[in-house]
């Protein structure tokens, strides 16, 4: 087991590490940037580096800063959270080189992965299901319409190099395609500095269904069931949910399966995310996400399993120890993401925050790196805390999720709270009838005018 680990992380994730490291008697190593010097994943550390000033080109993303604060501080592993260099297959590589554990998968899966192109056919080839679309690139025009005529319109025309909902167009007829592609790939060109793009079917009222899986790199791999993270708002997950309401024990066992045994045949090692699309009883394989995900709590919560813990003891090279029949699915787990913006038109919302109660109470957990007197930076996300809720069945959940929404106190900025008050009285939501699309056609029905 390590020693000492570096978190090259910010923010509630940052802290989240740091707490499962303390409960395997690990040191911590904390970096900041100038900005973060009064973060609370700082405070908590055993001991912390500030590695540059607050833009994070120049700080959390800042590989040679990382690497000297590994070897000011004597770490032996770095845990990079989610987002800034969690899938950077480069900085895998580079801490490899220096000695250093990177916990996470192999650079190899994090590359593959990285290649939307490239983890379809994977995916394809370890029998996952995936949408119906191009086996690869399409290069001229007339290509891209015969391929997109054979599956059907509507079409989604996407970048290979994707992230974040960027380099997506829909193509609903012939005679959308050609303004799709130039638009796509600008946009592509743009953003990522590659403009081929791929063709896939676009399914009209998908649910975004994703898997959680686990694996030690020796060929052995668990599935922990799925999250529901339909509620979204330009491709940005709001509010998920454990189990899905929207599938049964036969087609998670199912699914869950065919995941679990591709990610045994890949050798994958560590925690991953496989995201579909689901409609109609079939899934569709969309990406693969090779690192631990903002939602993994509603997980931590039907299982009892602490993901963080089992992602350090296979990056140190131990065995999983649980079986898929030691996993267990127990009632139900919602999240709410609280960010520092506007909950009508989500603008960002930085600044001190002069009062803050969260609440508590049985089945309660709120991850969070904020406290009251705490002044958010402009220059990051605006996730400032999740709101983790338990209830044995769904329904105990969403009572148990309104009074905390009822008790949560924040004062100074503005932020998401009252959205989820409302969406927690929704009646679409207590049914649990919602698909991708839900969230912005209800927002626009401007439901904050009253
Ligand atoms: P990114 O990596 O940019 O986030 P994804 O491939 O994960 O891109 O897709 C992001 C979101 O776009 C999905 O969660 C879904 O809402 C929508 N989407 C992606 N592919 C399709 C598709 N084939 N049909 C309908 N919606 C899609």
């Amino acid at each position: 087991m390590f020693n000492k680990i570096l978190i090259a992380n910010r923010g509630e994730i940052a802290l989240r590490v740091l707490r499962a490291c303390k409960e395997l008697g690990i040191e911590t190593v904390a970096v900041h940037s100038t900005a973060d010097a009064n973060a609370m994943h700082v405070r908590l550390a055993d001991e912390s580096v500030c590695i540059g000033p607050p833009p994070a080109r120049d700080s959390y993303l800042n590989i040679p800063s990382l690497l000297a604060a590994c070897e000011i501080t004597g770490a032996e592993a770095v845990h990079p959270g989610y987002g800034f260099l969690s899938e950077n297959a480069r900085f895998a590589d580079i801490l490899s080189a220096h000695n250093i554990a990177f916990i996470g998968p192999s650079a190899e899966h994090i590359r593959i992965m990285g290649d939307k192109i490239e983890a379809k056919n994977t995916a394809r080839r370890l029998g996952i299901p995936v949408v119906p679309g191009s086996d690869g690139a399409v290069t001229t025009d007339e290509d891209a319409m015969r391929i997109a005529a054979e599956i059907g319109y509507p079409v989604l025309v996407k970048a290979a190099a994707g992230g974040g909902g960027r380099g997506m167009r829909v193509a609903m007829t012939e005679d959308e395609m050609s303004s799709a592609l130039s638009a796509a790939r600008s946009e592509a060109k743009n953003a990522f500095g590659d403009d081929s793009v791929y063709i896939e079917k676009y399914l009209l009222k998908p649910r975004h269904i994703e898997i959680q899986v686990l694996g030690d790199g020796k060929g052995n791999a668990i599935h922990l069931g799925e999250r529901d993270c339909s509620l979204q708002r330009r491709h940005q997950k709001v509010w998920e949910e454990a189990l899905s309401p929207a599938l049964n024990q036969e087609q998670r066992d199912r699914i869950g399966g065919i995941v679990a045994d591709a990610m045994a045949e890949l050798k994958y090692s560590g925690v991953g995310t496989i995201e579909f699309l689901y409609e109609d009883g079939e899934f569709y394989f969309i990406e693969m996400n090779t690192r631990l995900q903002v939602e993994h709590p509603v997980t931590e919560m039907i299982t009892g399993i602490d993901l963080v813990n089992e992602q350090i003891k296979v990056a140190s090279g131990a065995s999983l120890t649980i079986r898929q029949s030691d996993v267990t699915f127990n009632g139900h787990a919602i999240e709410c993401r609280i960010n520092a913006e506007n909950p009508a038109t989500f603008a960002p919302s930085p600044g001190k925050i002069t009062y803050w109660h969260p609440p508590g109470g049985l089945g309660v957990r709120v991850d969070s790196g904020v406290y009251q007197g705490y002044n958010i930076p402009p220059h990051y996300d605006s996730l400032i805390g999740k709101l983790i809720v338990h209830g044995r069945t769904r329904v105990e959940c969403m009572m148990r999720l309104r009074r905390c929404l009822d008790e949560f106190v924040v004062d100074g900025i503005q932020s998401t709270i009252p959205l989820f008050r409302h969406l927690v009285d929704n009646q679409d939501i207590a049914n649990g009838m919602y698909d991708i699309h839900w969230l912005e056609k209800w927002l626009a029905t401007d439901p904050f005018q009253a």
